[in-house]
Formats: C-alpha cells, structure tokens, sequence
C-alpha cells in the first residue's frame, strides 16, 4: 500500500551544507528561516533573573515571550537543585510575592541565614506566574545567535525539534546566565580571573532524604568526621575540597526529613564549553556516590538516602559581559550607591577555590559593607536593543562572586524586565531611558534601595 501524503514528508533543504575539504569546517547556503514569534520583550533563559524579567516586562504591559532550553523554569533553584535562597528581603514586588506565594502554600522553610523552599512547588508555581501574567514561554527552545542590525539586538535565533527559528523582539534580554545572546551579539565579556583565567569550580547538587532531627553546625566540623570516617575504615575516597565554610553543607528543606547537599566540586572546567561540562558531571556524579558511602556513618544521618541529584551541573561562573559601568571588588568594599542603581546586594564575596592548590581566592570572605548595582552594568557595551541581568552582567570576577545569589539575580531581572517594557511604551531603546528615574520607579515598587548616603 503507499503510504498516504499526510504520513510521508521531508524536510525542507536538506542538502544545504557542505563539509570544506579541510574537514575542519563545513559551509552552511544562506537559508530564509521562519519567524516563530515577534514580540516586544523577549527573555532568553528561564532562571532566577529570566522569570523576574518576564514576569516584570508582561506586567508592565509588554507582549513577552520566553525561551528556555530546559523542560522547566527556575534554572539553578530547579534544574541545578540550589538551595537557600539568599538576598531576597525588599527586593521589590516581584521577588516579595514569589515568597508570600511560597510560604502561603506550606513550600517555604523560613530561616535567618537559609531560608529554603520546595523545588517542585517552586517549579509549578513559576509557570502558574507566567500563565497569570500572559508570559508566552517554551521550553526545550536553546537560543543559539542573536539577530544584530546596525549594532541593534533585533532578536535570536533557535534551535530545537521545531528547527531553526528566529525569535524578534523591540527589546532581548539575555537571562542565560552566560551571556549567550550578548557574546552571540558581539559583546566584549571577560572569562575567569584576571591571573589565569581560571573560574569558579562547578558543583553538582543532590538532594538526600531520611535526615531526620540532625542539623548542621559548622561545615569545617562536618568535614574532620567525613576524614576521619575515611581514616577509620581506609576508604579508597578523596574529599572534593579542602577545610573550607563553604562545604559540605547540608541544607534542611521544608519538607521533613529532606536536605539539599552541596559538596561535589569539579575544578578547572570551562562552563561555557559542553565538552568540559559532561565531563564534570560525571565526575561529580561518582562524587555524589562516594559521599552517599560516608553520610550514613555521621552521627544523626544514619538512615540517610539519595533521593535525586541535579538534572543541571551547577556552573557558577563564566561569561562576565562587558557593559557600560563595571562593579569591582573596591565597590562592594565602600558600599557604593549610584543614581542608576536598580537593585542592591548584601551577600558577601563567596570564592569557591577555583583549583586545589591554586592558592587563596582573592577576595573570598573580604569585609564588604551593602551596595548597589547601577542599570549601566546591565547595558552590554556597543549594542542596542539588549539587557542582560543575572550572574552575566559586567563585573569583576570578586564582585561576581557576591551579586550573583538568586535574591539579587531575581532583582536585575525585575528592573530589566520593568525597563524593557517601559523603553517599549516610549518607542526607546533601553539605554535612552533616564537612570535616577528608573530608580525612582523601582523604590515606589518596594526596592529598598541603601539611602543617599554616597561614599
Ligand atoms: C552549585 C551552586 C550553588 C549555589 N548556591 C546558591 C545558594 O545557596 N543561594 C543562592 O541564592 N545562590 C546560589 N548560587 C548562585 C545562583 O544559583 C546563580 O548565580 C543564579 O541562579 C544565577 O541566576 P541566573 O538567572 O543568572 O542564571 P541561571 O539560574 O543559571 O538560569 C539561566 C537559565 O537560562 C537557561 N539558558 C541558558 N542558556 C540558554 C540558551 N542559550 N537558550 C535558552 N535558555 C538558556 C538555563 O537553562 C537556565 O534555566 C549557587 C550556584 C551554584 C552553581
């Protein structure tokens, strides 16, 4: 029997690339690719910083539309498994809710320093957000170029199973966490610490259930009894980091009995290179199983189990997008407010030594006192028509390793996504928009901002 013409089809231009003779590279026919979406604010990943973005941008007026690569938002909260939130408190109105909504639904797990909610609730109520708001949002849509005329960002272009698609947009804003759309743009960005170029490690979180009453103390405490359990019973197994505060810590959930673990440490790997991020995810995988072997012989977790690791490697560092005010460690150090603040941070300087043996981070644990992150940070250098918010924004590696906790993140994205959609309605690009007025409008939504005592 033939098959009928509404079972067999075929791709459009299937033989339009060519491999070079070199084999190094192949050559790809200019191709007309079909607009999937054209909207005023496009927000390019789903994370802390892309959903604030969307949800501001949307409520603001603004059609919007967001693209994820992953089958869920929350990017690291849900994808990567971090947990608590910090820096969220007077953030403003978008960041206020989501926890109102949190601990109204039982998902929340109040505390002064880690403060922790429910991952699967986080995932269910940030779609619910953005079904409310009229965000359009796919998932499992990578944005892979963007669309630059005349030095303006008019949009990016996808890849997923719908095919090479472009995305247009008045305004982009480039939540991806590694600057994807505004390196893609052609945004200068800085890449490691400035001596080496090396960036923070990556860590694969796990989440464990059958904690019961057991609460931790001090990491450092935690990791003599893991050496000692190690010594004890001659154990073929090596602690992925030194005597350090930063791990391992055992972070309690709200549901009972349940902990997020934060301990695997993968060194010298690029983040923006998916070569080098498999292989760290199956070296923190094995890291995950040699610490299920010792968890149990710590007093209180004896009934511990694995419940699930980390569908994401958690990269905490790579692309740093160079923009039109670059924070720095001397900043934090001072507290500095700025006119065109939009958000503020009150974490402190969290260095994870970026390779064993490469001597003391710079900048780890320094004395800082509140600051501001100026909307100049979010303009990419040279461009129109983009934003970046999140850990992408322009800093320096010290000052990246404080503003880039999930409160402060949520913030940026919160005053891009409020910008996008007021440079919308005037018919401007982002950059025309008055600083010391967006701040303005930023305080009367509930951003605490420090005050005006300058430096
Ligand atoms: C292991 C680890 C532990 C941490 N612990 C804490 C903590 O305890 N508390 C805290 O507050 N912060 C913590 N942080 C920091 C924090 O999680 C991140 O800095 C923060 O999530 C950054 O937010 P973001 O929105 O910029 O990026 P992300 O959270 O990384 O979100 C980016 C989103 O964009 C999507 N995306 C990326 N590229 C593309 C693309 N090309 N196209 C479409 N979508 C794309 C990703 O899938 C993701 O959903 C930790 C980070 C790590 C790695």
């Amino acid at each position: 029997m033939n098959p009928s013409p509404n079972v067999l089809r075929r791709e459009e231009s299937p033989h339009r690339i060519r491999v070079d003779s070199s084999r190094t590279h192949v050559a790809e026919a200019p191709r007309r690719t079909p607009v999937a979406a054209d909207a005023d604010v496009l927000v390019v990943g789903g994370g802390p910083s892309g959903v604030a973005a969307a949800l501001s941008a949307a409520r603001g007026g603004a059609r919007t539309v967001l693209i994820e690569r992953h089958g869920l938002l929350g990017g690291m909260w849900t994808a990567g498994l971090v947990n608590p939130i910090f820096d969220f408190r007077k953030k403003g109105w978008i960041v206020a809710e989501l926890i109102d909504r949190l601990e109204s639904s039982g998902a929340w797990r109040p505390h002064p320093r880690r403060a922790t909610f429910n991952v699967e609730a986080m995932v269910r109520l940030l779609e619910a957000m953005m079904i409310e708001a009229g965000v359009s949002f796919q998932y499992h849509v990578p944005g892979v170029d963007a669309i630059v005329e005349s030095g303006v960002v008019r949009g990016v272009i996808a890849e997923s199973k719908a095919g090479r698609e472009a995305f247009l947009a008045k305004v982009v804003i480039d939540c991806t966490g590694d600057g994807d759309v505004a390196a893609r743009a052609g945004a200068p960005y800085e890449l490691g610490r400035p001596q080496d170029g090396l960036m923070q490690p990556m860590t694969l979180m796990f989440e464990i259930e059958g904690v019961g009453d057991y609460e931790q103390q001090k990491t450092a405490d935690t990791y003599d009894q893991l050496i000692e359990i190690i010594r004890r019973q001659q154990l073929d197994i090596e602690l992925p980091f030194g005597r350090v505060n930063y791990a391992p810590a055992i972070i309690l959930m709200p549901q009972p009995g349940r902990a997020a673990v934060q301990a695997t440490h993968v060194y010298r790997l690029n983040g923006i290179d998916p070569r080098a991020v498999t292989r760290g995810m199956v070296e923190a995988r094995k890291q995950v199983a040699d610490l299920m072997r010792l968890l149990p012989h710590i007093p209180g977790l004896e009934n511990v189990r694995l419940s699930r690791t980390a569908a994401a490697l958690g990269v905490r560092e790579t692309r740093r997008i160079c923009g039109r005010y670059r924070l720095t460690l001397e900043d934090l150090k001072v507290g500095r407010r700025f006119d065109d603040a939009v958000t503020f941070c009150t974490f402190g300087v969290d260095i994870h030594e970026p390779a064993p043996g490469a001597g003391v981070p710079t900048g780890h644990g320094a004395r800082i006192r509140p600051y501001e992150i100026p909307y100049r940070c979010l303009l990419p250098t040279g461009l129109g028509g983009i934003l970046v918010a999140g850990r992408c924004i322009s800093g320096s590696h010290e000052a990246h390793a404080s503003y880039r906790v999930t409160g402060t993140c949520m913030g940026m994205g919160q005053a891009a996504g409020f910008a996008a959609a007021w440079a919308v309605s005037e018919n401007a690009t982002p950059s025309e928009l008055p600083g010391p007025e967006l701040r303005q409008r930023l305080a009367e939504r509930g951003v605490g901002f420090l005050g005006e005592n300058r430096p």
